[in-house]
């Protein structure tokens, strides 16, 4: 699939995740130029010039060079090299041996294969590309935790067990106003977890505009049906009113489901029931009321194009029972699935047996208490998600300026304003103006290298340009992209 490009420097990253992974990491192979003409003679004999794979072992440069490694992993990285080489000349480059070709599959196989990448597509939450960074403070806790043993499940004060919860319960409170909160794995976890727990066995009901699909092919009706919890679809697509789920509501109803549209929005002739007026009907007729949330606003955001999200404190003071949102989408924070409300129907979530399979680890509590921190004391606009969507355009603009002089008077470019994504399932309307560094001339081979580089890049193509956003770029990071790029072979 390919998505149709604006001219003019529009933006054209579509609206939900499963497109964007087509989008970022659609390879175009181009035929090189000349094949089909080059002279199979002078193919056959670049191949046979090639050196044998134990001639080469054979070599003292070439022992020296594995030598740090393993046989095994030296053996690989010659096979590679020179089945690369191989394939290379058979596609008609005119390309020779050199150990250079074996160093490179040697970092290649002995490197991590779960790597740093610059962001330089301008979607903040980018799932693909692991949603939120850390702030410090978070890495820092991580790290003290990782390194030892901790008190993740032992109450210091009793000398007896304790809750892994417990280091983020008050604060989560505190940042929310619910009476209770629980962690687990994701906000995925916590659908199913909460659909389990209070529905299994009874019915829940969800508005026909809200059963919707959150990416990776997370259904609404699927989580619904694997919960036990049968799913009463009420309204239409577009519009869904009270009477529609008070008609519903039968001694079998167990939960008044409301999913926020993350990654979507409608527009026009529409209507949908507020939690405010959910949560009156569900205490009415003593049905629980439960928001998944997703994106989980913690604080409002200001920043320009950022559309008026409701905070997770506004859902829970208009009356819901139970609210869920991720770790890492808008909170800034480690994946996970928080969950708060009100203390007895959270008890029955602790209790429930998939609350052990889907449990948060304890370096994620960690990373979430670090992160909850620095929301109870003010400095939440230091977290690196909300520092990237609240970039004044003037502090975006001198960072691509700085890009622009790293790269040098080498690289064709120019900076031009654009406009970004915030991503993750987040905000679909929001396109908060951001700049960009477009490589003139360059399309669809250079970001295949760019990406393929020794520190991964990943932009945007439009007009058949590589964009480098530099919304998501740390300023730490300025200097190795245009190295990067600098580095290329165009
Ligand atoms: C993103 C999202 C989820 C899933 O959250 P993960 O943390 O990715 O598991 C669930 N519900 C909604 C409404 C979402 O936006």
């Amino acid at each position: 699939m390919r998505i149709p490009l604006t001219r003019g420097g529009g933006f054209f990253a579509p609206r939900h995740e499963g497109a964007t992974i087509l989008y970022c990491f659609t390879t175009q192979r181009r035929r090189p130029k000349g094949f089909g003409h080059m002279d199979d003679s002078t193919r056959m004999e670049r191949l046979r010039a090639l050196p044998s794979i134990d001639e080469l072992l054979a070599r003292p440069s070439v022992s020296s060079l594995l030598a740090p490694h393993s046989r095994n992993l030296g053996v690989t990285a010659v096979r590679e090299a020179v089945a690369s080489l191989r394939a290379r000349i058979l596609n008609g480059e005119d390309v020779r041996f050199d150990e250079k070709d074996i160093a490179a599959a040697l970092a290649r196989l002995s490197g991590p294969k779960l790597k740093r990448v610059i962001n330089a597509t301008g979607v903040v939450l980018h799932t693909n590309l692991g949603r939120a960074p850390l702030h410090a403070a978070a890495i820092d806790r991580i790290a003290q935790i990782a390194a030892g043993y901790s008190n993740l499940e032992f109450d210091l004060d009793e000398g007896e067990r304790g809750s892994r919860y417990q280091p983020v319960v008050e604060l989560l409170c505190a940042l929310t106003g619910a009476e209770d909160a629980m962690v687990v794995n994701n906000c995925a976890a916590s659908v199913l977890l909460i659909a389990s727990a209070l529905g299994n066995g009874r019915e829940v009901i969800v508005s026909r505009g809200e059963a919707v699909e959150i990416g990776g092919g997370f259904r609404i009706p699927d989580v619904m049906r694997q919960s036990g919890a049968g799913m009463i679809e009420v309204g239409t697509t577009n519009r869904t009113r009270l009477d529609d789920y008070a008609n519903a509501i039968t001694d079998q109803t167990a939960l008044l489901i409301k999913v926020h549209r993350s990654n979507f929005a409608l527009v026009g002739f529409q209507e949908e029931v507020t939690v405010r007026e959910l949560a009156k009907l569900g205490h009415e007729r003593a049905v629980l009321t439960y928001v998944d949330l997703g994106s989980g606003l913690a604080k409002p955001l200001h920043g320009e194009g950022l559309s008026g999200e409701a905070t997770v404190a506004s859902v829970v003071a208009q009356g819901a029972d139970v609210v869920s949102f991720s770790g890492d989408k808008l909170l800034g924070g480690p994946q996970a699935g928080v969950i708060v409300g009100k203390r007895d129907v959270l008890a029955r979530l602790k209790k429930h047996p998939l609350n052990r399979a889907l449990r948060i680890d304890k370096l994620t509590v960690a990373a979430l208490e670090a992160t909850l921190e620095l929301y109870r004391d003010g400095r939440e606009d230091e977290l690196p998600v909300r520092a990237a969507l609240t970039a004044s355009l003037e502090t975006l603009h001198i960072r691509a300026t700085r890009l622009a002089l790293l790269l040098g008077t080498g690289v064709k470019h120019r900076v031009v304003e654009t406009r970004g994504r915030v991503g993750g399932g987040s905000m679909p309307l929001a396109d908060p103006p951001s700049w960009a560094v477009v490589l003139e001339g360059a399309g669809a081979t250079i970001h295949d290298k760019l990406r393929a580089g020794e520190t991964p890049v990943v932009g945007r193509i439009a007009d058949d340009e590589v964009w480098l956003d530099v919304r998501c770029v740390a300023d730490t990071e300025l200097e190795a992209l245009a190295a990067a790029v600098r580095n290329l072979k165009w």
